[in-house]
């Protein structure tokens, strides 16, 4: 036991293993790339493979990465910025806490600042669009490097400072998975940083510009759809800053290292894909009647309730169980001292936050129509995701708290959705 506390060996291994990681370190850019190639051609098919591949110069932009690391320099200088409460993580096996910034809220106000002052001032955002494809290309790059250095610096530290889950001892693996939990220059936690800042609040930047440039072209309004759209995903990464503390106590930050899975998520997978319904638009201009605009508001309204309620329930409860607002709950003790919630919303279903975040996801691809399938992607790829990490979450409790899990699990029997599943 104790040589398990100080130097965690992952055993039972996940995402398929080697091969499986080896899969996906290969697999996850072709599929970025496919989708933006996809996106911008217009039969925008899904499921067949563009005709003509652009030239590779298409790809590659000197611009486009000097305007990436410009834009990594601001939000690392912005978290920088000692503004905004400081809070401790959950206690690491070396019994240490960690502190993180609580700012990202004010970050991206500080950075719609700055978009704006440079809007009025002629900055030509609209233009974006255009070196998406190199902009995703360097984003790539910088994951890649990026974890390829946290590979390395993960040799430099103590075997207590290990992930328990990307230290399996074969290099594609923990390559993939991470295998620092908390890789840090001094007080900068590289993880933290990267969950929501750069790519989320990058992925906001980009709808803005594709609703810009859609704005030009249509004599300076969006469409219906594309503020829908842009609404939503807005109303997503505000709340995420806003509610920043909460990612203390989710899976990436306290079971995950940081690794390619992360790395690569965080600066490349989410603001390239996750901003393709605006993309889509933009080539592919949907007409939205008002009353379906507002059903489509009212199912995004329901998923963010629920997916808000969750979240802080289960982050008020971890952080004080005697806070007011939870301490009504019917709990179950587990014998790590800390107690599971088995009613309010983590008693409808076991991971009650994952099926608000599937409305909303679909919610927000509902504008785009129902001519093509590329706008779903989202939807079935976080489908896939959260089944995927609603499994993996049940194994490490499982682990965590044996016995009670069961009782929690006999007593909540639906993993996500009521009923169904
Ligand atoms: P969760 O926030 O769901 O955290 C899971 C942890 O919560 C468990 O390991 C356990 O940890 C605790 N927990 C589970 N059940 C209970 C219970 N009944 N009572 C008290 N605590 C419980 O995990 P995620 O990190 O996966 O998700 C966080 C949010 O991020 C979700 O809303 C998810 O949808 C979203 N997300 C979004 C993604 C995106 O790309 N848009 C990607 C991934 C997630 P412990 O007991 O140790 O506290």
């Amino acid at each position: 036991m104790a040589h398990q506390q100080t130097s965690p060996r992952s055993d039972e291994l996940e995402f398929g293993g080697p091969l499986g990681t080896a899969a996906m370190l290969l697999l996850l850019p072709v599929v970025l790339f496919h989708l933006l190639l996809t996106c911008h051609s217009g039969p925008c098919s899904l499921l067949s493979l563009p005709s003509e591949l652009p030239p590779a110069s298409a790809f590659w932009s000197p611009w486009a990465l000097l305007l990436l690391l410009l834009w990594l320099g601001l939000q690392a200088t912005l978290y920088l910025l000692p503004m905004g409460k400081v809070s401790e993580g959950r206690m690491l096996r070396d019994k240490s806490h960690l502190r993180y910034p609580i700012n990202g809220f004010r970050c991206l106000g500080l950075t719609a600042l700055l978009v704006g002052l440079g809007l009025a001032g002629g900055l030509p955002l609209g233009s974006l669009p255009e070196l998406l494809l190199p902009l995703a290309s360097a984003a790539a790059a910088i994951a890649f490097i990026l974890s390829l250095l946290l590979y390395l610096k993960s040799f430099t530290v103590p075997p207590s400072a290990l992930a328990p889950g990307g230290n399996s001892g074969n290099i594609v693996y923990d390559f993939f998975l991470g295998r620092e939990l908390n890789p840090r220059f001094g007080s900068f936690d590289l993880k933290y940083f990267c969950e929501l800042r750069p790519g989320m609040i990058g992925w906001a930047l980009i709808n803005l510009a594709v609703l810009l440039r859609e704005a030009e072209r249509h004599g300076g309004r969006p469409s219906l759809a594309m503020g829908l759209v842009n609404a939503f995903q807005l109303v997503y990464v505000v709340d995420a800053l806003w509610n920043e503390e909460a990612i203390l106590t989710t899976m990436d930050i306290i079971h995950d290292g940081f690794g390619f899975m992360l790395a690569f998520g965080d600066l490349a997978w989410v603001p390239f894909t996750y901003s393709l319904q605006a993309q889509f638009l933009l080539n592919h201009p949907q007409s939205l009647e008002l009353p379906v605009a507002g059903a489509i508001c009212l199912l995004f309204a329901i998923g963010y309730f629920i997916f808000r309620g969750a979240n802080t329930q289960k982050n008020t409860f971890r952080r004080n169980p005697s806070d007011p607002s939870v301490a009504g709950l019917e709990t179950i003790p587990t014998a790590t001292g800390r107690r599971l919630l088995v009613s309010g919303w983590w008693g409808m279903v076991r991971h009650p936050n994952y099926l608000g975040d599937l409305i909303m996801a679909l919610a927000w691809s509902l504008p785009c129509g129902v001519t093509h399938l590329l706008p779903y992607f989202y939807v079935v790829y976080f489908t896939i995701l959260l089944v995927h990490r609603e499994d993996r979450d049940e194994r490490q409790c499982l682990q965590k708290y044996g016995l009670a899990w069961r009782e929690y699990c006999t007593r909540v029997p639906y993993r996500i959705v009521p009923y169904i599943y």
